[in-house]
């Protein structure tokens, strides 16, 4: 598949994100090129979290004032996105899918709620980690509590530099660094990464150094929580089969005195009203 990379009109977004960037990112779709290997033995989404599934239940949700999400239905058998081993990365904000389900994404790892792990513990609402080393590594931890829970973890960078405003050099080790670190700490190679802000996304330097580190795809968002409702980047402010729902680790210091479970109560909320059901990305890409 030829790809291209146009200039991406960053500055209105750097100008109005906060924190891990709550605005709309650019949102080229290249969508990712058919895998040529077998797939590979992807980690299982149904690990340890399937040992305690007696959790799963109204009960579980009511103590969080939550009314249950549909079940979402059985990991596509053909998983609509199949990501190379070699090449040019894909870069994508949301799944082709006629499921109605959407995905949870949580960046950065600033706040470390022991609320938010028991939350997860009863919904079992899957989650996919995009986390900043310096930002978690004061408590690697945490982030395994929530990986134990079936939950995957990608690369979001060493420190959260805007990607663009870098050198090529430094993009590098933004990504190699926290991918080393990340390895380590949680036993497997992130297979995705997400640029700060979604800056750079479709730029070819970016793209290089994702290659050169590892992930195989680029995943940037469709809505963005906030603290009691999402920002859309569709006009009619509506889900849609296969969104990407970013969200952040974050505490009341960054949401006017919420917690992070309460935001993420308010984020399910939405999600419930909608219809949606919320699936496990990493169900939906097939690794190389
Ligand atoms: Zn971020």
């Amino acid at each position: 598949m030829k790809k291209t990379y146009g200039a991406v009109a960053v500055l209105a977004l750097l100008a109005t994100a906060t924190g891990c960037g709550g605005s709309t990112p650019s949102s080229a779709n290249n969508l990712p090129v058919p895998a040529a290997s077998a797939p590979a033995a992807a980690p299982s989404a149904s690990g340890p979290a399937a040992a305690s599934a007696a959790a799963d239940s109204g009960a579980g949700w009511a103590k969080w004032g939550l009314q249950p999400l549909a079940a979402a239905p059985a990991a596509p058998a053909d998983r609509p996105i199949k990501l190379a081993g070699s090449g040019a990365v894909p870069v994508f904000s949301e799944v082709p899918t006629k499921d109605r389900v959407v995905f949870i994404t949580i960046d950065d790892g600033a706040e470390k709620d022991p609320r938010f792990v028991e939350m997860m513990t009863d919904l079992k609402v899957p989650v996919s980690m995009f986390l900043t080393r310096d930002i978690v590594k004061d408590d690697y931890g945490y982030f395994k509590r929530l990986q134990a829970l079936g939950n995957h973890i990608h690369n979001h960078t060493v420190d959260h530099a805007i990607m663009s405003k870098v050198p090529a050099e430094k993009q590098h080790s933004e990504i190699c660094d926290a991918q080393t670190a990340l390895t380590e700490q949680y036993g497997t190679a992130p297979l995705l990464f997400r640029p700060p802000y979604g800056d750079g996304a479709n730029t070819a330097a970016l793209n290089t150094a994702v290659q050169q580190c590892g992930p195989r795809a680029i995943v940037l968002w469709r809505e963005s929580m906030q603290i009691h409702d999402m920002q859309y980047q569709a006009a009619d402010k509506k889900l849609k089969p296969g969104d990407i729902i970013l969200a952040h680790f974050r505490g009341p210091k960054d949401l006017k005195g919420e917690t992070m479970t309460e935001m993420f109560a308010e984020m399910l909320r939405r999600i419930h009203e909608q219809g949606f059901a919320v699936a496990r990305l990493e169900d939906y890409i097939q690794a190389p």
